[in-house]
């Protein structure tokens, strides 16, 4: 018998949430050169427009579904978009995200509810509208992105900390409802990424604090990230890695 040192993506249908920008974009790439087709989902049509032609141009096959994530019709209208392309859903990556960082004193409700939106209740709306495909298939990796702050403290970020731990734990938790349907679940806790997601911080002394902070060290790349996502996806069947977290070789806070 020949070691299985894990397979490639021909065939198979990812959709990538947040794929206009960054670890999104990242990882669409990525996937596509695997061989997967891949959906790529956010708000910016003109990037992942720019994106599938870039995945298109190297012989891949993209998707382009206008999506914003705090949308119910928007969740619904991306599963039934892809379903009629592909007939099938073998990759889920929870990509979306924001980090409007401020203190909970200063922070005004539409910043707080915006953040629980996009990170935590898009991510587990749309996974909801994914896994009875998966199910049906007896087969998936949804692939969800917390944070390094998921999981260690940060201050001006109670309410982004909260969403991302609470990404860790649904992500645990549906592992134990789904894992005999033959889904794999993964948890990806980056820490510091060269991406546009600082850039949207409201507080302006707050970003520039972090990207000072961020700016100390070498930073990952998207594609770094990317990399891991795939090499989760990749492995043969029996393998289900449940939580990656990876950070920059000098970031040791936090
Ligand atoms: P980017 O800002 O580059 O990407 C964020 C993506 O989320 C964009 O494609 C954006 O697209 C999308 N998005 C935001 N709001 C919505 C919405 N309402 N509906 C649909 N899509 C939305 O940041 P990153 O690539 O860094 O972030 C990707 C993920 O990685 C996030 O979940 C983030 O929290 C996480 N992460 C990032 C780290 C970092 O250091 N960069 C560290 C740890 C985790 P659009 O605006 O077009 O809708």
């Amino acid at each position: 018998m020949s070691a299985d040192f894990g397979s490639e993506l021909d065939g198979q249908v990812a959709i990538v949430t947040g794929a206009s920008s960054g670890i999104g974009s990242a990882t669409a790439e990525s996937l596509a050169s695997r061989g997967a087709s891949v959906v790529l989902a956010a708000r910016r049509e003109d990037e992942l427009e720019e994106l599938a032609d870039r995945i298109e141009d190297t012989d891949g096959e993209a998707l382009v579904i206008p999506t914003d994530i705090t949308d119910d019709d928007d969740i619904d209208s991306l599963v039934e978009a892809t379903l009629d392309e592909y007939d099938r859903i073998d990759i889920l990556v929870n990509n979306a995200g924001v980090m409007p960082l401020a203190h909970i004193a200063q922070a005004d409700r539409e910043t707080l509810q915006t953040t629980i939106d996009v990170n935590l209740s898009g991510l587990i709306t749309l996974t909801h509208a994914v896994v009875p495909t998966m199910i049906e298939q007896e087969s998936g990796h949804i692939v969800n992105l917390s944070s390094v702050v998921g999981r260690f403290l940060q201050a001006n970020s109670s309410h982004y900390n909260a969403a991302k731990a609470g990404v860790k734990m649904f992500g645990d938790s549906l592992r134990l409802d789904v894992a005999e349907n033959g889904i794999h679940v993964a948890t990806i806790e980056p820490g510091a990424v060269d991406t546009e997601l600082l850039d949207h911080i409201p507080d302006e002394e707050i970003q520039e604090g972090v990207k000072e902070h961020v700016g100390s060290m070498d930073a990952l790349a998207p594609e770094d990230i990317a990399r891991t996502i795939t090499f989760v996806v990749t492995q043969p069947e029996r393998v289900d890695i449940n939580e990656v977290l990876i950070r920059p070789l000098d970031q040791v806070q936090p």
